[in-house]
């Protein structure tokens, strides 16, 4: 069956009648992560999403697979090691979409770590994480680290570092675990909410359901529920009445995004600013981005907002390292906010806490997973599964985790040479067809080899616009193929055209939920509703600006 959002009666069909060895409430990269790796050692499994997949942290991350260099000055070793290691596992799996990046590192006069300290944590950093040969950490000279990033302050400025990282789209890896789980028989659905968990003998058996957009109420059955909602984990453990011990502690960051023009840094660039903590700078087709914060967060979470302050913060740490961008608020094209599901630690301050995670296992048998980051989402849900499949009856026809070796997204390009050549082509393709060559990337990043399932539908529309052309078969192909359900899944977590390209959202917008109503056969109120949770989605992402 096609993991589309025209066959939601069928997989809730599924979910309704069948009994599963395990379900996963959360569709973010730790529940998508626990699918995949439970469908594929033969477990039946099942995966439930309030709302569309990766809409929480998932897509709301700085987007990096990265081994946390900063987690080794907390003497986090061994966490550095797990998803410092993970990086190039990760980069083999989607090698277009987990793509290799340096990263550059400015030393300063008076701050910071100083040289040797820096050489030496770099180096321990490589080599916890297995990293070899020409990706090994280089150090420069202060006329290499300004000739790599001429908008560096130059006062100051005593040389610097280059080491290796690798960036993704959160969201896009998310989703593509999730197909695969589903290819490989998980019963997967978005905009279900988990309003109650269900027992038998005091053991957690099942859940109730509703489902958001159809209205009905059910019933799903299953051996184990793993609770893997992020910054919701204890909320679910407050209705298995089993909060005890150990709680979340969440803590906000936030990004800024600026056109290409008003902040055009030359690569990735990890620095510090005024009050010591260390922000990022990557560039991303038409845009900067920057982040991030790290506040302790106590209001509503299911909808988190960059304020006045979260940005104005962000922009002077820009303006005082790289002084001739002046940047303003106005200049702020989009943003995004999101929330880290940590475990608190007394008298720890939020940079402080650790990044771990950790899995709590209720009397009622629930297993709740908190921490962690994106980058290990793998070794968690091995972790995860491990001990589901050791209480399972049937653990003798299950396999070992093997996710390692299970390639995401369909017409693999199998290495970063791959992508390139193929990158390439399609520019020359893409030109021809008059689209700028820039739209190459976008494409390549964002679906891959799937990209050609969405140009062998331009021709299906009329429009004069190829642009518009272009957008309406992106939605055809996420529509039938990923699970869209809304034009904000569409916009934000399928294309990421509402962070990265907000002009083409605002050009586009109505075109694309009247395609959306056709698409789906929506009435006019699902189209107003529709069109009304877009508008509040722009407004959010310049939220900072009518304060
Ligand atoms: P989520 O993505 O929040 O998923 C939980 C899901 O559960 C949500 O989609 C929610 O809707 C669903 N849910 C909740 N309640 C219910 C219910 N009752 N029924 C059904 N579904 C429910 N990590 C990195 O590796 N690299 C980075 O660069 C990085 N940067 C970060 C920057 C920031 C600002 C933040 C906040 C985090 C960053 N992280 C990074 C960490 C990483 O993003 C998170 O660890 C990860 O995304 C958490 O995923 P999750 O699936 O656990 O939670």
């Amino acid at each position: 069956m096609n993991f589309s959002g025209t066959n939601r009666k069928q997989f809730i069909d599924a979910l309704k009648s069948r009994e599963y060895d395990l379900i996963v409430i959360g569709g973010g990269i730790t529940g998508a992560g626990i699918a995949l790796d439970a469908a594929s050692r033969g477990l039946k499994a099942a995966l439930i999403e309030k709302n569309d997949f990766a809409s929480g942290t998932s897509s709301r991350s700085t987007k990096l697979i990265h081994g946390g260099l900063r987690y080794l000055k907390q003497l986090e070793f061994a966490l550095v090691k797990e998803v410092g290691s993970e990086r190039a596992v990760v980069h083999k799996l989607a090698p277009h979409l987990v793509i290799p990046e340096k990263m550059l590192l400015p030393l300063r006069e008076k701050r910071g770590f100083g040289s040797l300290l820096t050489s030496m944590g770099l180096k321990l950093y490589d080599w916890l994480a297995g990293v070899t040969g020409k990706d090994r950490r280089l150090m420069l000279t202060r006329g290499q680290t300004l000739r790599r990033e001429p908008l560096l302050d130059k006062e100051g400025v005593k040389g610097g570092a280059l080491y290796a990282e690798y960036r993704t789209d959160d969201a896009r890896l998310t989703i593509e675990v999730i197909k695969k789980a589903a290819k490989y028989g998980a019963t997967v659905i978005n905009y279900c909410a988990v309003t109650e968990l269900k027992y038998e003998n005091e053991k957690v058996s099942g859940i109730q359901v509703t489902d958001a957009l159809g209205g009905t109420q059910f019933v799903v059955n299953g051996r184990v529920v793993v609770n893997a909602t992020g910054p919701w984990v204890d909320e679910l453990r407050v209705m298995d009445k089993s909060r005890t011990g150990k709680r979340l502690h969440l803590t906000k960051g936030v990004h800024i995004v600026f056109p290409k023009e008003k902040l055009p840094v030359h690569q990735s660039i990890y620095f510090d600013i005024a009050d010591g903590r260390m922000i990022f700078a990557i560039p991303r087709g038409r845009t900067t981005y920057v982040g991030t914060t790290d506040t302790n967060y106590q209001q509503t979470i299911d909808r988190v907002v960059i304020t006045r302050e979260d940005a104005q913060y962000l922009i002077d740490g820009i303006n005082n390292n790289f002084p001739q961008v002046h940047l303003h608020l106005e200049d702020i094209e989009s943003s995004w906010a999101g929330l880290r599901p940590l475990i608190h630690e007394d008298g720890k301050s939020a940079s402080e806490l650790s990044r771990k995670d950790e899995i709590f296992t209720s009397p009622s048998g629930l297993y709740s997973i908190a921490g962690g980051k994106l980058t290990g989402y793998r070794k968690m849900a091995e972790r995860v599964v491990d001990m589901v499949i050791e209480n399972n009856p049937r653990r003798k026809e299950t396999t070992k985790c093997y996710t390692h070796k299970i390639k995401l997204s369909d017409g693999q390009l199998t290495n970063i040479r791959g992508v390139r050549r193929y990158r390439g082509m399609l520019m020359k393709r893409l030109e021809a067809m008059g689209f700028e060559r820039e739209m190459g990337h976008y494409l390549v990043e964002n679906y891959g080899k799937q990209t050609e399932k969405i140009l062998s539908r331009l021709n299906d529309f009329t429009d004069a616009d190829i642009h518009l052309r272009l957008l309406k078969a992106e939605l055809y192909f996420t529509v039938n193929k990923e699970m869209t359900c809304s034009s904000v899944d569409f916009f934000m977590r399928r294309t990421g055209r509402l962070y990265f390209n907000m002009a083409s959202v605002l050009k586009y917008k109505g075109a694309i939920v009247n395609e959306m109503k056709s698409l789906l056969t929506w009435d006019d109120e699902q189209c107003n509703k529709d069109r009304a949770l877009l508008e509040e989605a722009i407004k959010d992402a310049r939220n900072f600006l009518i304060e």
